[in-house]
């Protein structure tokens, strides 16, 4: 039997939607292309931002926009549409509430500079978190989930979008069908087109975000919003080898049981086999304070400043770099509470982190000889580049490899504020929505968290508005 709606895409946005849809009583089919739910999601370090107005808060909208637009360039704060950043900052902490009624572990919130209060929350073990919570209560209430079906049209009933054709089947959706497929990091012709060099050649995190989306929306004339805009590539500390361990996750345990209650993780459920790649983050923001303390070598030996680091790195012959520190980053010393990266469970990951969660990453070296024999580059070459530098203090500790990579793009349909795809003249394509990467509609994400709280808030935003015109509109979106 033809569902209600169909829903192209099991990542978070996907599955947020289809929660949100069946829980209004809709009937839904989500179909995903590879064998089982994920996405880039489950790569995610699954960190969300969240605005918490009053009742649930004392933030303010208005503030969480300002602060969320300080992480802008200045020439791209322009292109974001401001009902779109409205509706992220209105419905981001209802999406909370929600998550944490469905089981959701997330702890924080964590202060994150340009924010001027404390806004990110962070899950455990990871990304996969919100995808095995979403799977359980999809479960619970008769979501149907095909995996292993790649859509590769859409069906059109006059001139609306009526349904998919998937894995050479037409599956069509009463009510309306929506696009939740990710973003396109991995599709080479695209990124050629429109992203930098070192972007365009950097591997995508989640090999399989191709940007169906893209094309799927553009076969039925939707238009594309701000695709030159990718903040990318970025450096990412190498996943660990070897089975997937729960790195992150003891003390996300330890605070639970703290609050009187026993935290159960994935194990168990669906999303447990699904590998997350135990990437990890190295922003420069947050090397950004201690520009003159720390550094990246290169495989060259040459140093550079963090900021504006990734570029250098991806035009190396190994693309590969390490992170610098030195005695002031150790305990005792100036830094020991400095944030590395963004991480799962406790929000941020200092040098201590490292060594307990990633030891893999961690090596120390007594001094630059020492240092040279680990990255492999010569010990007089790396002298000299020290030397030019501030005044570094043995012993040395080295965190890495970190690679160039491309955890996610920018561009996507165009949407308005109830995640109708648009098209050229900016009217609604009946009967089709976009949510996640695939319906970011010009939003510029960057920040922490705000990626992830995008696709959750705006799969809750589409399944209400489609639910919304199903009851009053005679049963079509
Ligand atoms: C290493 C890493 C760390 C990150 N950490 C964070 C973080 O901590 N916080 C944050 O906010 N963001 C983070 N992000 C970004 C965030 O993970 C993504 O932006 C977000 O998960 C996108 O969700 P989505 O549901 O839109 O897409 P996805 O999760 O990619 O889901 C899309 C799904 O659609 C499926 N699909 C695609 N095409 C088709 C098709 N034709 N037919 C059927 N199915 C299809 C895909 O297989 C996929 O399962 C991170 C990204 C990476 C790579």
């Amino acid at each position: 039997m033809n569902p209600d709606v169909v829903v192209v895409g099991a990542g978070a946005a996907g599955l947020a939607a289809a929660v949100s849809l069946a829980e209004a009583g809709l009937a839904c089919h989500v179909v995903e292309q590879n064998d089982r739910p994920g996405g880039t999601t489950a790569h995610a370090v699954g960190s969300i931002c969240v605005c918490l107005p009053p009742p649930d808060g004392d933030d303010s909208i208005e503030d969480f926009l300002a602060d969320t637009a300080r992480f802008l360039p200045a020439d791209a704060a322009h292109l974001v549409p401001a009902d779109l950043r409205h509706l992220l900052a209105r419905t981001s902490g209802e999406t909370l509430g929600w998550l944490r009624a469905l089981g959701v572990p997330l702890t924080g919130p964590y202060p994150e500079h340009p924010h001027r209060r404390p806004r990110l929350y962070a899950t455990a073990p990871d990304g996969r978190s919100f995808i095995w919570w979403l799977l359980r209560r999809a479960h619970q209430l008769g979501v149907t989930i095909t995996c292993g079906a790649r859509v590769t049209r859409l069906l059109r009933h006059g001139a609306r979008v009526a349904g998919v054709r998937a894995g050479g089947v037409d599956l069509r959706g009463r009510v309306a069908t929506v696009l939740a497929c990710g973003d396109f990091a991995a599709n080479d012709d695209l990124k050629a087109r429109y992203l930098t060099p070192a972007a365009a050649t950097s591997p995508a995190v989640n090999p399989t975000s191709r940007g169906d989306g893209l094309a799927l929306g553009r076969s039925v004339g939707a238009a594309w919003r701000n695709m030159g805009t990718a903040f990318a590539p970025q450096l990412r500390f190498v996943a660990r080898t070897g089975p997937p361990a729960d790195e992150w996750s003891p003390a996300l345990f330890t605070a639970g049981q703290a609050a009187g209650r026993v935290i159960p993780g994935p194990a168990g459920g669906g999303a447990d086999e699904v590998r997350a790649s135990g990437w990890a983050a190295m922003p420069r923001a947050y090397m950004a304070p201690a520009a003159e303390d720390a550094a990246l070598i290169l495989d060259t030996g040459e140093l550079i400043r963090v900021p504006g680091a990734v570029d250098r790195v991806a035009a190396t012959a190994s693309r590969t770099a390490y992170l610098l520190l030195d005695s002031r980053w150790l305990p005792g010393g100036e830094y020991p509470d400095r944030r590395i990266s963004s991480a799962p469970t406790m929000g941020f990951a200092r040098l201590a982190d490292y060594r307990a969660a990633r030891p893999d990453l961690v090596r120390d070296a007594r001094d630059v000889e020492a240092v040279a024999a680990l990255v492999g580059v010569p010990a007089e070459r790396l002298a000299g580049h020290l030397a030019g530098g501030p005044s570094w203090k043995p012993p040395y500790v080295l965190v890495g490899p970190a690679r160039p990579v491309v955890t996610v793009t920018e561009g996507s349909l165009a949407v308005d504020d109830h995640l109708r795809v648009l098209s050229g003249d900016g009217t609604p394509i009946p009967g089709l929505f976009a949510a996640g990467a695939a319906g970011q509609g010009g939003l510029l994400l960057l920040g922490h968290g705000l990626h992830l709280t995008w696709a959750l808030t705006s799969g809750r935003a589409a399944a209400h508005a489609i639910a919304a015109r199903a009851a009053g509109e005679g049963g079509t979106a």
